[in-house]
């Protein structure tokens, strides 16, 4: 299914330069994923993490969220500390690693040329993110990794950019959901000092704690 709703089938046609990069990466690596990368994680979990698009690599290559990729490492690590995680994460999808009331998506579902999908791709793949936010009855917090992450999940719950502006750290109630924002923990943002492992976990702690004081 490519359909209006629901998620992506592997041959989804919305985004033509994606799909066209889909399929030459099919070609050169037929034993890879090469196909929109589904959502990690159960519809019952009250944490959505939102990641950007599949490193080509990564989730591209192995088909579970950040699997693979340079930014999982520091994922994982961080959502196996907070609880939001049990098992060892060894970058294969096989590698046993459980969520634990937790769920990772990404705002493009198919791995973009050099990281960067458009605008008009993260237009298009919103609805997917809307799909997935609203089949989760129990949502109750959503990190967002990144800028676009941040805006076009915004837009998938149809509040104004304006009113939750991106930041580190930022947090915004929108209805029944927290959102907390952070940078996104990508090999650049990490290697710079731009993002380190304690400003990225102090972002995990807040949704802990947030949850945590909920029940
Ligand atoms: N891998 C993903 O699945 N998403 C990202 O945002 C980055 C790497």
């Amino acid at each position: 299914m490519s359909g209006s709703s629901g998620k992506p089938g592997r041959d989804c046609p919305r985004c033509p330069r994606l799909a066209a990069f889909r399929d030459d990466w099919r070609s050169r690596e037929a034993a890879w994923f090469n196909a929109p990368v589904a959502s990690f994680g159960s519809r019952d979990a009250r944490l959505l993490i939102v990641g950007l698009a599949p490193g080509l690599r990564g989730a591209n290559r192995t088909g579970r969220p950040f699997t693979g990729d340079y930014a999982g490492d520091l994922l994982y690590d961080t959502l196996i500390r907070f609880g939001f995680a049990r098992g060892s994460y060894e970058a294969r999808p096989d590698d046993g690693l459980e969520l634990v009331d937790a769920r990772i998506t990404n705002a493009v579902r198919c791995v973009p040329p050099e990281n960067k999908p458009t605008p008009a791709e993260i237009r298009t793949c919103r609805s997917f993110l809307a799909d997935t936010i609203a089949e989760m009855p129990k949502l109750a917090a959503i990190v967002t990794l990144g800028r676009i992450s941040h805006d076009s999940t915004l837009s998938a719950l149809g509040q104004r950019r304006a009113a939750c502006p991106f930041g580190h750290g930022a947090a915004f109630e929108i209805g029944s959901v927290r959102l907390l924002a952070s940078y996104h923990c990508s090999r650049y943002n990490t290697n710079t000092g731009v993002l380190t492992p304690e400003m990225f976990r102090k972002v995990f702690a807040d949704a802990r704690g947030y949850l945590d004081a909920r029940h």
